[in-house]
């Protein structure tokens, strides 16, 4: 059930532009659930004020 979690932090797919990254960052999305975000959408990601995840 949580495979899909497993696969977006080890595979390391952006959680918004599907792309396949090395460089990603954990955040939080309003709903507490965490997601990764590339380089690229990190923008994105702070402009939604999503949590950055330590
Ligand atoms: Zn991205």
């Amino acid at each position: 059930m949580l495979d899909w979690l497993r696969k977006l932090f080890s595979g390391g797919t952006c959680t918004f532009c599907k792309r396949k990254t090395n460089e990603k960052r954990r955040y939080l999305n309003d709903k507490g659930k965490p997601i990764a975000v590339c380089t690229y959408c990190i923008e994105y990601a702070e402009r939604r004020a999503y949590r950055r995840k330590r």
